[in-house]
């Protein structure tokens, strides 16, 4: 027998009106912004209004290094979402849009998986709110003011040869990653060239992501630094008076979209910043939003913990000012298995050995998220091919390395297959024994904020930087943002930078190659090896599956 795929659950969901998905966290009707029956943005004054409420508790969900077997860190917030619901908790889970690049290529949707999803499953992998046309709008706004600025004599003086500001659309397209712009004559301006990202990685996204509320939101746009004039000075936003028109474009954007799960529990899917040059989480307005109106926030950080959990504590959570009270740490058999060594295509055979030699891997990362003060339990996301004996010895090693476990079958059976988990949650982040502690203080130098990182989380001997680029961090200390945190953009595929060595590699070194100052996202980008800003789609892109089916009804998203 084969179940059914994510999207014939979704469409089968019982949705309720969201007007009364908005009652279960007593938001009142007028508070909320329809979009059609099942999505609405809550209101702008309802938000300020909510200041003086007391905080729920925070649990972030993490994982271990991702591999092409999946863990299921998106299903599994939704799961504990719905399993806290289940046993009377008053919860809501917070997670990230999703982007069009991922969904018509081989990523598939956002919306978890299984019987542990949040729906309208369609509408939040395609447009759904129009988030992220407003996010690209604003940004290419910026990027016509700064040609245009050029073609109407450059008064700013803007050295066209170091204009860093690039367009960005939402998808998956190879095709524009360099391309040469104004070519055609006079009347069309200055040629040069550039290049598009994909609308996640702009930093009108990151900073979307990280301001508190709209005038926030202006002066980090503001910030954005553009170009550099020839003696090197930079060029802001500001300076050519984009950041007005940039902020009313993004004026609904900003506000956090409520939808539900199929268990019709509440869920804020708002923002969707890229986890590698940005920091890879919901936004901050989302989550504080959430924390007013629920007694429990599951919220959910991209890839696994060296870099989603990292970068959720050390920019997110500082930034904001928010304090994790648990954290639940995500693993598969299958991919510990790979983490042991085993190619995908043998991954339905069983092999126990396999798991243990992949568990170097979660224990490290265990051992990271403990180094944040917060407890963390391990949840195993089960798939039906899992066997006694690997789950078997997944639970004893973990168990004997101090940490608790918990099996949990929340795809196949929604709540009901993770109560045990969110008993154990509720009661952990309840228990007041988290001691929140961030990896490095503002005031550690940016080499040592990237050093901190790398030895403490990567487990790296060091890092090496190049005298060009210590120099670079210099002078931005200089300049005043010495205080910046780092993000840190490396493979998701180890705690290397070498995406093939798995498991839990030592005796490496972190290679800088670049740093990028995200002046109005508020962190320092520190690239380490090849980060792709605008990915392609494969040779059979899920795309090719999409379409409407008799009914007029979308398929082929999964
Ligand atoms: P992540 O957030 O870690 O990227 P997702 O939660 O989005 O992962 O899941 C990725 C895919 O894996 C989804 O299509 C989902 O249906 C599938 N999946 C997740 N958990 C399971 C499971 N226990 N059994 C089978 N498929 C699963
Ligand atoms: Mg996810």
């Amino acid at each position: 027998m084969t179940s059914p795929s994510d999207i014939e659950i979704a469409r089968a969901a019982g949705k309720k009106p969201i007007r009364e998905i908005g009652a279960r966290l007593a938001i009142p009707e007028a508070a909320l912004l329809p979009y059609g029956h099942d999505k609405a943005k809550l209101d702008r004054d309802f938000i300020s209004g909510l200041e003086t409420r007391p905080d729920g508790k925070l649990i972030l969900v993490t994982a271990i290094t991702p591999t092409p077997a999946g863990e299921g860190k998106t299903t599994t917030t939704v799961g504990l979402g719905d399993g806290l619901n289940r046993i009377g908790k008053r919860a809501a889970i917070c997670i990230r849009e999703a982007s069009l690049g991922p969904c018509f290529g081989m990523k598939g949707g956002a919306a978890g998986g299984g019987y542990a999803q949040v729906v309208p499953m369609e509408d939040m992998n395609l447009h759904f709110t129009g988030d992220f046309h407003a996010i690209t709008s604003a940004h290419n706004l910026l990027a016509a003011m700064i040609d245009n600025h050029i073609y109407w004599g450059n008064a700013l003086e803007i050295d066209q040869r170091r204009v860093v500001w690039r367009r960005v659309m939402d998808m998956n397209d190879r095709a524009l990653r360099d391309v040469v712009t104004s070519l055609g004559g006079v009347t069309n301006g200055f040629p040069r060239q550039t290049g598009f990202d994909i609308t996640v990685a702009s930093e009108v996204m990151a900073i979307l992501c990280l301001a508190q509320d709209l005038t926030d939101l202006q002066a980090r746009l503001g910030e954005i630094i553009v170009a550099y004039r020839r003696d090197k000075t930079p060029i802001r936003a500001r300076d050519l008076k984009a950041d007005g028109a940039m902020t009313a474009l993004l004026r609904d954007a900003a506000l956090p979209n409520l939808v539900q799960t199929l268990e019709n529990n509440p869920a804020f899917v708002h923002g969707g910043p890229f986890a590698n040059i940005a920091h890879g989480c919901n936004s901050v307005i989302a989550t504080r939003t959430a924390l007013k109106l629920a007694d429990y926030v599951v919220t959910e950080a991209g890839f696994g913990a060296d870099l989603g959990a990292e970068k959720f504590m050390n920019i997110k959570c500082r930034k904001a000012g928010l304090s994790p009270d648990a954290v639940v740490l995500v693993a598969t058999v299958r991919s510990l298995k790979m983490s042991g060594g085993v190619a995908k295509a043998d991954l339905g055979e069983e092999n126990a050995q396999a798991v243990e030699a992949g568990l170097a891997n979660l224990i490290r990362h265990l051992e990271n998220l403990r180094g944040f003060g917060v407890p963390v339990v391990v949840a195993v996301n089960r798939f039906t091919g899992d066997t006694e004996a690997e789950l078997d010895i997944l639970t004893r090693r973990v168990t004997e390395a101090g940490a608790e476990v918990f099996l949990c079958n929340h795809w196949a059976k929604g709540s009901a297959g993770i109560e045990a988990l969110a008993t154990r949650v509720a009661d952990l982040a309840d228990s007041g024994t988290a001691d929140f502690a961030l990896t490095y203080p503002d005031d550690t130098a940016l080499l040592g904020k990237i050093e901190a990182v790398a030895q403490r989380i990567y487990r790296a001997e060091g890092i090496d930087a190049d005298d060009r680029i210590r120099a670079q961090l210099v002078e931005w200390e200089a300049a005043g943002f010495g205080h910046l945190p780092v993000c840190m953009a490396k493979t998701q595929y180890s705690f290397s930078a070498d995406p093939t060595a798995r498991g839990a590699p030592t005796g490496h070194r972190i290679p800088i190659r670049e740093v990028r100052l995200s002046a109005g996202a508020g962190f320092i980008v520190a690239i380490c090896g090849d980060i792709m800003t605008m990915p392609g789609l494969p040779r059979h892109p899920a795309a090719e599956n999409i379409g409407l089916n008799a009914a007029l009804e979308i398929d082929g998203l999964f």
